[in-house]
């Protein structure tokens, strides 16, 4: 594989992650959230949302 095939290839994958990651956080923002407690932290069972309870 050429150096700039590889990079070309990264570049489309980083394209395409950064599309993905804004229809997740559209997804988790329009949740109606039912979110499953844990001892450290709670997961919403609907979208995988997490929030993390105490540090
Ligand atoms: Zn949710």
């Amino acid at each position: 594989m050429k150096i700039q095939k590889i990079e070309e290839e990264i570049n489309q994958l980083k394209i395409h992650l950064a599309f993905l990651e804004k229809c997740l956080v559209e997804i988790q923002q329009n949740c109606d959230h039912h979110f499953k407690r844990n001892q450290y932290y709670e997961t919403c069972i609907k979208c995988n949302k997490v929030n993390v309870l105490y540090y």
